[in-house]
């Protein structure tokens, strides 16, 4: 059944007097599922974040996404002031660059929301929480946690879907079964989604219904040090800045949707929208950018439609998560957790070669430094990377999963995980397991002048640019006037390609073997 959108008058006779918006991974004031149906529902509507202990505890303590968080968490609360303010003052939304700092009107928590929640609620006294879906396994258990919490004293949780178009199994095949096929699914995507689903959740007509706390509520403004961490290159990279930064690269991005198609999939070019971190974090709504880019490809643009197939497939991924949970920690197809990866010396050797941008292979070297000094890597280059450690250094795909989790900005469980299976062959609608990409024609392919590896490896920038994929074939003389010294100021390649394939047919060989042998 369709979900119904009730006008912002709201129904009164339905309403309640507090309510409290729990912000999570929707760090923006407009267009928010979850915002809009407590302004709907109740006459004072208070808003929390918390920053969750449990989850800032292991990392590094110098980490782009807890400082893009704080500063995304910063500019909400002006956000959310301003939108309050906007019939008494005139300001606008628009006007979020405006230096004015306005009074704390975002609850600010350090501590577990599992305690936090049901504690604000019942000193604001308040009889609904109300927060968006979040689908990762942590989350799911929280929230029951949360919930049962909140019941205890008569509270209600009200969830709603934000983060993607359709979710969990609002489509499902002939069979009544989740997809686990990606162009079927695609498809369903495209037949189902109407205006209807793509529309704002307005919350600018009601915001007067934001309230702020009494003085018995502590509002404190938590900075990077009083969560224990220190700044990054967050700046330097200028990927701070909350939404009205997701909004800038957005504009920027249409520019260029048009040509995406043909841009997406070259390193060194600006092809791609870079808003990955900012849909992680909810700080631009993916039904904006899906009802954009879905307008435009009905309009005959090929880039849009490219790129909106992008965003289906960050619903697909969201989906097998949500009904394949296993997924987290397993292969989607069981018989590939029977394939035996090299371990002990050899395979830690291998992984931080792989880590530390060392393989010898110029483009996968290139691709982990722009990962490890920018935490973001260009999706070409996740393919590249995650099939070079599984498929040529036989080193087991959780790890480097586990690897890009600690180091990519926009690191999201479900999108991680299913790039990692597809490219390790064992998830649902992987590359086939003999499908091995080579290394050295993926470089001449997409970087042909070599532009983005000398990007991150200056020392091969005076290579000519044939021999920027390979320096290993270069002659004596090339690299003397380069002034390389293979083994010393560039790797020589750790695995040959021949090799490395051939090793890894006979590894796959458990999941099919009457397919090799
Ligand atoms: P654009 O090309 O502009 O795409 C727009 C948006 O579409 C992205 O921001 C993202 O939300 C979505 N998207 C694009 N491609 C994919 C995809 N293949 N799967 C799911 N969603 C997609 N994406 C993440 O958001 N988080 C991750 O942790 C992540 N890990 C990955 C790991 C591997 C091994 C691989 C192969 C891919 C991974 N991706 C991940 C998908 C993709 O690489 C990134 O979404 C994309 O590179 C982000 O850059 P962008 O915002 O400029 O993308």
């Amino acid at each position: 059944m369709e979900e119904t959108r009730v006008n912002d008058a709201g129904n009164m006779s339905d309403m309640v007097e507090k309510g409290l918006v729990w912000f999570r991974r929707d760090l923006r004031a407009t267009d928010h599922a979850a915002l809009y149906h407590a302004l709907q529902r109740c006459r004072q509507v208070f808003v929390v974040f918390v920053y969750e202990t449990e989850l800032l505890r292991p990392l590094p303590r110098v980490d782009r996404r807890v400082e893009f968080i704080q500063q995304a968490v910063t500019a909400l609360d002006q956000q959310l002031w301003r939108l309050k303010n906007s019939h008494a003052t005139g300001l606008h939304e628009e006007q979020s660059d405006n230096p004015f700092v306005s009074p704390p009107i975002l609850i600010q928590r350090h501590g577990q929301s599992v305690i936090e929640i049901p504690k604000l609620a019942h000193a604001l006294g308040a009889e609904l929480v109300f927060a968006n879906h979040d689908d990762e396994p942590f989350a799911l258990q929280r929230d029951k946690v949360v919930s049962g919490h909140l019941a205890d004293i008569g509270v209600g949780l009200n969830t709603f879907k934000d983060h993607v178009i359709f979710e969990r199994r609002e489509l499902l095949t002939q069979n009544a079964q989740p997809y686990t096929v990606f162009t079927p699914y695609k498809n369903a995507w495209l037949k189902k989604v109407t205006t209807f689903y793509l529309q704002s959740y307005s919350t600018e007509k009601m915001a007067h219904r934001l309230a702020i706390p009494s003085d018995a509520i502590e509002m404190p403004r938590l900075d990077l040090a009083a969560l224990g961490f220190q700044p990054s290159n967050l700046a330097q990279l200028a990927l701070g800045g909350g939404s009205s930064q997701g909004e800038r690269l957005f504009t920027d991005f249409l520019t260029r949707i048009d040509v995406y198609d043909t841009t997406r999939d070259y390193p060194a070019i600006k092809g791609p929208s870079y808003l990955g971190l900012h849909l992680r974090f909810g700080t631009v709504s993916v039904r904006r950018l899906a009802r954009q880019a879905w307008l435009r490809a009905k309009a005959h643009s090929s880039g849009a439609a490219v790129w909106l197939n992008e965003i289906i497939w960050r619903d697909f991924y969201a989906q097998i998560m949500a009904n394949f949970p296993h997924v987290t920690g397993a292969s989607f197809k069981p018989a590939y957790d029977k394939i035996e990866w090299e371990n002990g010396a050899v395979a830690q050797q291998r992984f931080a070669a792989w880590c530390n941008a060392e393989t010898g292979y110029p483009l996968v070297d290139a691709a982990m430094h722009q990962l490890n000094q920018t935490g973001y890597m260009h999706n070409r280059l996740r393919m590249v990377t995650a099939s070079f450690l599984c498929k040529h250094l036989g080193v087991d795909w959780r790890w480097g999963e586990a690897y890009f989790a600690e180091k990519l900005n926009d690191f999201d469980l479900a999108s991680n995980n299913g790039g990692w299976q597809w490219a390790s062959s064992s998830g649902c609608d992987a590359q086939p397991y003999f499908r091995i990409f080579n290394p050295v024609l993926q470089s001449k392919k997409f970087d042909p002048d070599g532009q983005f590896i000398v990007r991150y490896l200056p020392a091969l920038a005076p290579l000519p640019a044939h021999l920027r994929h390979t320096p290993w074939l270069a002659d004596a003389a090339s690299l003397l006037d380069a002034n390389i010294i293979l083994g010393h100021t560039y790797p020589q390649p750790i695995v040959d390609h021949a090799q490395a394939r051939a090793a890894t047919l006979l590894r796959y060989r458990c999941v099919n073997s009457s397919a090799i042998l």
